[in-house]
């Protein structure tokens, strides 16, 4: 896999080093193993549940030679992403029939320079070029260049987006951008927010209004919330993780950036800590960048 080149490197290569010269796992090749997770940015809680599981196992069959190791650690770590299979929430508009007359809502939230709008531009290009009607919500009113760069993304995509410009009431836009959507029979709408994370009683209070906003038109909406972090971040995507869930309900997860970055362990410890389903990474600038998130391929991805 191209996209991950620079993740899978890094983790192989670290582990690699971490067995050199012995034969079985000991202390000090989880000693070793331990400060490897940590430096992929796993997280030191995630770290401590893999390599407490490996010194189980190593305790139960006394014997475990360090050939094994990496059959073991991706076990374990496929064993922690567990809830990041299957077609669910927005993976699952591919399946729906079409027009069904209330399109599925995703409202999509994060950090600015995060990929936010690059990943909505991505999803868009992946449900129109399966043939679903999509409209987006430039609803992140407070950057002028949001707004801007949605309309560019809706014009190559070939998508409509409801805009009012700049300083406009994001509420009113997801109102009319979902009104929009049941309007043309679209399958989907995706809502383009403003994540000012400096203040968050702000930031919930306005997740909070667009949500009730677009409730009026659809009651269940927004059927999916998804948080956008980039994972060449680190710990840092982590923390935003944190402060975004304590915000509001998230229910998936798009990593981007994973392309770029040696520090693709931080999908590991997102997913296990937040258990949050990541659906989706970004692997690059264009379009067509965007995989959907596959726990083994992912896991595979980062070793061999
Ligand atoms: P926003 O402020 O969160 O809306 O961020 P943008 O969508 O404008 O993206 C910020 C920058 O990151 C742009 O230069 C994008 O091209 C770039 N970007 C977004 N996603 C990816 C990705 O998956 N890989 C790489 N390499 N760059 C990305």
């Amino acid at each position: 896999d191209e996209g991950l080149q620079k993740t899978k490197t890094s983790f192989f290569d670290q582990l690699s080093k971490a067995v050199v010269g012995k034969a079985t796992v000991d202390e000090a090749v989880l000693d070793e193993l331990e400060t490897m997770l940590v430096h992929a940015d796993v997280g030191i809680d995630t770290t401590v549940k893999v390599i407490d599981r490996i010194e189980k196992r190593v305790a139960r069959d006394k014997y475990v030679s360090t050939s094994e190791l990496d059959r073991i650690l991706r076990e374990e770590i496929v064993e922690l992403l567990d809830r990041n299979s299957g077609a669910t929430g927005s993976r699952a508009i591919l399946d729906r029939p079409d027009s069904p007359g209330s399109p599925f809502v995703i409202m999509v939230v994060g950090v600015n320079g995060v990929g936010k709008t690059t990943t909505i531009g991505k999803l868009a290009h992946r449900f129109h070029s399966a043939g679903k009607k999509v409209v987006l919500g430039a609803a992140d009113t407070f950057r002028a260049a949001a707004v801007d760069q949605l309309i560019i993304w809706g014009q190559r995509v070939g998508v409509p987006v409801i805009s009012h410009g700049m300083n406009t009431d994001p509420a009113s836009v997801a109102y009319d951008a979902v009104q929009k959507g049941v309007e043309m029979g679209a399958d989907v709408v995706i809502i383009d927010t403003a994540g000012r994370l400096h203040n968050k009683v702000n930031l919930m209070n306005e997740l909070s209004k667009i949500k009730r906003v677009m409730q009026k038109v659809i009651p269940d909406a927004p059927h999916e919330v998804l948080l956008v972090l980039d994972g060449s971040t680190g710990q840092n995507a982590f923390l935003q993780a944190k402060e975004f869930t304590k915000a509001t309900e998230v229910s998936a997860l798009a990593i981007t950036k994973l392309d770029g970055t040696a520090k693709g362990g931080v999908v590991i410890g997102i997913s296990d800590q937040l258990q949050v389903p990541v659906r989706y990474i970004g692997v690059g600038e264009k379009m067509t960048d965007l995989q959907l998130f596959d726990r083994t391929t992912f896991v595979n991805s980062l070793f061999k």
